[in-house]
């Protein structure tokens, strides 16, 4: 699966795929969806969790600078706050859009 084209209407990113079929994941939704080791987590080899401090997110986090594409397979989104090691996958994409 391809991304043929993504846009940002108001609070949604619209994402179009190769097989012309469209996704749209509201940007709240896509920053607590943040795959990066800081917002997720990190496992080590016995399985342990490490998670760093509790976010708070402000709104600012909930906003969209730029995305840039990573390679053929993925997204980048640059928050509001900074935040910018979030590397999303097209497949994750698709699994959150449901
Ligand atoms: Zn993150």
């Amino acid at each position: 699966m391809r991304l043929v084209d993504l846009q940002q209407i108001g609070n949604e990113l619209a994402l179009k795929w190769d097989d012309g079929s469209e996704d749209f994941i509201t940007l709240e939704k896509l920053r607590r969806e943040c795959p990066c080791a800081g917002c997720r987590g990190e496992m080590d080899v016995m399985g342990n969790l490490y998670k760093g401090p509790e976010q708070t997110l402000t709104p600012l986090a909930f906003q969209l600078r730029q995305i840039a594409r990573v390679g053929t397979y993925g997204i980048q989104p640059h928050w509001g706050d900074g935040h910018n090691t979030g590397i999303y996958s097209f497949d994750y994409l698709r699994k959150i859009a449901k």
